[in-house]
């Protein structure tokens, strides 16, 4: 019989074959072939059911194959699939009216992009034009997409392969008091001393040559990082003192994640800009996007804004977007989100560290947690050490192997695990991944010496 051309023993193959995958090397794992989802749950070809704790990318936000969110994206295929984005439609003016809505303070016009990255590349783009200068200020612990302006504002290691990147970005230290750059000896001061060390860099860099300060509200993928109380107030009133543009990229801690509409509404800090992406839509179709406040948009009235994509506010992508806000609001799903962070995840990974020797930290917000492990509590050294590679890392592969034997699929990075499910995730099936965690830990702990 001939083989059909997706069917499972063919899709690997072809994969194999035909495909250059994400960060990958080609010689590199085989990945899991998914076949469907359901929920907080996807299945692989096997028939096996996982439990997801990653929401894939941290994007999957109202979960797999949400009912209303298919119907919506149905009805606009049914209607209008594509069209130019020098033409007005319902799905995309619908859109930008609703991210408005949720936008804090005067953020209320949207360039619409295809992702994060592109984001990121129209709020840079913005940012200079709007102050006439050219110098983006981002932080080491971050990740801000894989496009050329992007990378280079990217702090991580996944920077290196694509150095020497754009010219004009320059690094900073955002705080991180588990692993102080400042010798702090507590939030406060972490706080006070990132903000002090952020003065200085701006002072010798020239404050009138830097358009904007580029941060991750709470830091994602390096780390869950979420700042003291005060410091996105501090780095506000320094871009208020010297006109700097305050991009805050909420690709990964946007629409909910955070328990907040934007992780920014907790501190009540208004950004000048905001780059979304992933949670706008949990992904159902690409989709990206920078929120502006009303004068940087103004800056557009008369001069054409010099930059544009195919896809700028596609109109499925758009719809998927208009019909995943309907459900964070008709499913309450970011109160909720607040609440699962704080009554459920919080004191039960906080357990977890009192009892495993291999949890160093744990820290984060709404759905969107991290366990940082290490070998030794004392000394804070990593379960595995920086950027490691192939036998180095294999401390965390067996932890998160340990882990999938049970069910879980892991958001693993670096020695760290993110517990980051979709929000749509219930109570017991929440308190069972825990569970899942707690056991696999054993393993982990295996690596800790005295
Ligand atoms: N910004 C942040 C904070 C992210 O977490 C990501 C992706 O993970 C990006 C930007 C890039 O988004 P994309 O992968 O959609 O280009």
């Amino acid at each position: 019989t001939q083989a059909r051309p997706n069917a499972p023993s063919a899709t690997l193959e072809n994969d194999r074959r035909h495909l250059l995958r994400s960060w990958s090397a080609l010689d590199g794992p085989a990945p899991l072939v998914v076949g469907a989802g359901e929920g907080a749950w996807f299945r692989d070809e096997s028939g096996r059911r996982w439990l997801d704790f990653s929401s894939q990318l941290v994007n999957a936000n109202v979960g797999h194959q949400h009912p209303k969110l298919i119907a919506a994206i149905k009805a606009q295929a049914d209607t209008l699939c594509t069209i130019a984005p020098y033409h007005a439609n319902a799905a995309t003016s619908e859109a930008a009216r609703l991210i408005a809505e949720v936008a804090p303070g005067d953020l209320n016009r949207v360039f619409f992009t295809n992702g994060g990255a592109e984001a990121i590349e129209n709020a840079i783009r913005i940012a200079r034009l709007y102050t006439g200068r050219h110098k983006i200020l981002s932080s080491y612990r971050s990740y801000h997409g894989a496009t050329t302006g992007a990378i280079t504002a990217t702090g991580d290691p996944r920077r290196w392969g694509s150095e020497p990147g754009a010219p004009g970005f320059v690094k900073f230290w955002g705080p991180y008091p588990y692993r102080s750059a400042f010798h702090a000896v507590d939030e406060a001061q972490e706080c006070e001393r990132a903000l002090a060390h952020l003065a200085d860099t701006i002072r010798v860099e020239g404050a009138s040559s830097i358009a904007a300060i580029l941060l991750e509200t709470v830091v994602g993928a390096n780390g869950i990082l979420v700042p003291p109380d005060g410091y996105l107030q501090g780095v506000r009133a320094l871009c208020d003192a010297h006109g700097i543009v305050l991009i805050a990229d909420e690709v990964m801690a946007g629409f909910g994640r955070c328990g907040e509409w934007f992780a920014i509404d907790r501190w009540s800090v208004m950004p000048d800009l905001i780059t979304f992406a992933k949670g706008v839509n949990s992904g159902y179709v690409p989709l990206g996007g920078v929120i502006m406040r009303e004068a940087i948009g103004e800056r557009f009235r008369t001069q054409a804004y010099p930059g544009g994509l195919t896809y700028s506010g596609h109109p499925l992508a758009c719809a998927a977007a208009v019909a995943c806000i309907g459900i964070y609001r008709d499913e309450t799903l970011i109160p909720r989100a607040r609440r699962l962070g704080e009554e459920i995840i919080g004191p039960a990974l906080r357990a977890m560290q009192a009892r495993h020797p291999a949890v160093g930290d744990v820290r984060g917000l709404g759905l969107f947690w991290a366990i940082e492990l290490v070998r030794n509590r004392a000394s804070r050294e990593p379960l595995v050490p920086f950027n490691a590679t192939g036998a180095d890392a294999e401390p965390m592969g067996a932890f998160a192997a340990a882990c999938k034997q049970r069910g879980l699929w892991p958001f693993v990075a670096a020695n760290r695990l993110h517990v980051v499910p979709p929000l749509v995730i219930d109570e017991q099936a929440l308190r069972d991944g825990l569970a899942i965690i707690d056991e696999a830990l054993h393993v982990a702990d295996g690596y800790c010496f005295d």
